[in-house]
């Protein structure tokens, strides 16, 4: 895969339309709607692979915001709305980190903007100035303070993840403990303020593995919502310090042969994580 799973996408997200009532009003009554509910689930059917249960906008009866996800080449623009799920013969509920990899481009792209704004709006209802309830503006993209006039948008926080690798064939992968028995993954962390993305990748690495790194380079960056990350790509070579989890996050750090990880699938997080990406990515650019 070229890009990350999650950062798919095919609709043009007509961030010039969203002030044009009449053009969203024609946009919506001729829409496809997607509905999470407010944990991030979707209607999922499964035919030759999952998929999204989209509505027609007119079937829909529920009262949330409507939020405008982006217009498709072919001129039909999907919304999204945060209710109850639909229900559909054969389908399931799921959610991003499910069947966000498995999904095709534009539903992929759907999900993951709906989730993102969804999150938003649910804990950003009042002005951080005032403490007023903010109303949703923009087809969503936007909430404004009706008693100072302030305007908010959606946040998005960036953290890095990071490959270590020898430069050769050795890759160093951490485990948390809540995860499943045998995963290991990229080591990863929140940019803080007034930090660049690499002093993160330094940092961060330090304090998590206890090695020093260079020769760091951004590979691809990705949406992670949960509940508003932006996942910035690297690799980074190691060059000192002393291989040991090194704060409360990791139970274990240590390498992994190209080999090993290559015959021992089960070991890599999953396809719609951007440390999937990373780690077969490197795999295979042996
Ligand atoms: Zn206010």
């Amino acid at each position: 895969m070229s890009v990350p799973a999650l950062s798919r996408t095919a609709v043009d997200r007509a961030a010039l339309r969203r002030d044009d009532d009449e053009w969203l009003a024609a946009a919506w009554s001729s829409g496809r709607l997607l509905i999470a509910d407010p944990d991030g689930r979707v209607t999922i059917s499964e035919d030759d692979g999952p998929s999204l249960h989209l509505l027609d906008t007119a079937r829909w009866e529920g009262s949330g915001e409507r939020l405008l996800l982006g217009v498709a080449a072919d001129g039909t623009a999907y919304w999204g709305a945060i209710g109850d799920l639909p229900r559909a013969l054969g389908a399931r509920p799921g959610d991003l980190r499910m069947v966000g990899g498995a999904l095709s481009d534009l539903e992929s792209g759907l999900l993951v903007t709906l989730v993102a704004l969804g999150n938003w709006h649910a804990s950003h209802r009042y002005c951080p100035r005032c403490g007023a309830q903010t109303e949703v503006i923009q087809a969503g993209w936007s909430r404004r303070c009706p008693v100072d006039g302030s305007q908010h948008f959606p946040r998005t926080d960036p953290a890095v993840i990071v490959l270590l690798h020898d430069g050769g064939d050795r890759a160093l992968l951490g485990r948390q403990p809540t995860w499943p028995k045998g995963r290991y993954s990229t080591i990863a962390g929140f940019v803080e303020a007034g930090e660049s993305a690499e002093q993160a990748v330094h940092r961060e690495v330090r304090e998590e593995t206890g090695v020093l790194v260079d020769d760091v380079i951004y590979r691809a960056s990705q949406p992670w919502p949960f509940p508003q990350s932006l996942m910035l790509g690297y690799e980074a070579r190691v060059v000192g310090g002393e291989v040991g989890a090194g704060d409360d996050e990791l139970e274990d750090v240590r390498w992994f042969d190209r080999d090993e990880l290559q015959n021992d699938i089960a070991t890599l997080p999953p396809n719609a994580s951007i440390a999937h990406w990373l780690i077969t990515g490197w795999l295979n650019r042996r």
